[in-house]
């Protein structure tokens, strides 16, 4: 079997090489006779995966020691909750969100479980369709969240907002695929499986100085002041997607890191946005200037065209492309390890439907 072109929106596609490496690794071990999956956390060949796995983040982003990196269980949307509990004050707690998607929305429902949640910008009414920017956050909330990229939507955050509060950040579907300045923000979370691993590990880095100001009981999994003290070991880890992850990293790394990593992602948006434009029978979900470098959502704008190109792309070995149930349509994930080449397999196709 060929390997297919894979769009999918999450899990998805990551380096063959990160597949084959981690496969052997379930075999064997770094040569030590043992399964990648039947040694303790805790031992030494395991230790140095979680060490080096936290220390290739830091270098990657360029961030310095007063940020603690961390991989916790229960996916992104475990954050939506850790994050209130660790920085919404627990005598009037208030915090600023920004509505740009239903994982937005995920976090805000989270947020005002702990505290008064103010909407500061919202593009619910349209669809979620646009990137509000007409808002400014005050000292008087506790933090400001926001959704870099949103996955179902298709929209991508080009600007971050200058806030007074702390900035916090859900990068799960575009992490390390552009150049951004993240000391700008005080915490980014991302769930591995959109952009650097399999399911089953978030990523989490957090400016120590930020943490233990609320006056809450912190549950002692939820606490990421524990979870830095105990160097992401405070129970099991999740071995294989966090050693996954590291061999993702490790690629990004050896391939000319984040810079290198964002011109083949602007190379592979600019020839699907310019087919789509071009060829009258599609359009995008969203405003232009707000497109999504990450997933390219569009629709088909005749009907009767869609047995034909469901037909086509699935002949041409495309796999992922339906629409999220909640929009309909396509979607395009063009994740890091998606090459070039399958973009262009996608665009033959959608420039032979006629
Ligand atoms: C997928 C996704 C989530 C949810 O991730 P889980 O790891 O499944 O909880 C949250 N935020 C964004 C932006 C996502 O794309």
């Amino acid at each position: 079997m060929s390997k297919k072109h894979n769009f999918s929106a999450g899990p998805c596609i990551l380096p063959q090489e990160v597949f084959e490496k981690s496969a052997a690794a379930i075999l064997d071990f770094n040569g030590i006779g043992l399964s990648l999956l039947e040694i303790s956390h805790r031992s030494k060949d395991f230790v140095p995966v979680m060490d080096e796995a936290r220390a290739i983040v830091k270098r990657l982003m360029k961030l310095g020691d007063d940020y603690e990196v961390l991989y916790l269980g229960g996916g992104a949307s475990l954050q939506f909750v850790m994050v209130p509990f660790n920085l919404m004050k627990l005598e009037n707690g208030k915090a600023a969100y920004l509505d740009t998607g239903t994982w937005a929305a995920g976090a805000i429902k989270e947020g005002k479980k702990l505290g008064t949640v103010d909407i500061v910008g919202s593009s619910k009414e349209k669809n979620y369709s646009f990137i509000p920017k007409d808002y400014s956050v005050g000292s008087e909330y506790d933090y400001f969240h926001c959704t870099s990229n949103n996955t179902i939507y298709g929209t991508q955050m080009k600007e971050f907002p200058k806030v007074d509060t702390l900035m916090v950040c859900d990068m799960s579907s575009d992490i390390f695929s552009r150049v951004i300045d993240f000391t700008q923000f005080d915490l980014i979370y991302a769930g591995a499986q959109k952009n650097m691993g399999p399911a089953g590990t978030t990523l989490v880095v957090v400016k120590k100085e930020i943490l233990g100001k609320t006056g809450r009981d912190i549950p002692s999994y939820l606490d990421y002041s524990l979870q830095i003290a105990k160097e992401s070991m405070f129970n099991t880890p999740p071995v294989f997607p966090i050693y996954a992850s590291l061999l993702t990293l490790q690629h990004l790394e050896n391939n000319g890191g984040i810079e290198a990593a964002e011109k083949r992602n602007i190379d592979k948006a600019a020839l699907l946005y310019a087919e789509i434009d071009r060829n009258p029978l599609f359009e995008t979900f969203c405003e232009k200037e707000d497109r999504s470098l990450m997933n390219v959502s569009f629709k088909l704008l005749d009907d009767s065209k869609k047995e034909e190109f469901d037909a086509a792309w699935k002949n041409a070995g495309i796999n992922g492309l339906n629409g999220h149930r909640s929009l309909g349509g396509y979607r395009a994930s063009m994740y890091n390890a998606l090459p070039i080449e399958s973009v262009q397999v996608l665009v033959d196709v959608m420039k032979n439907l006629n």
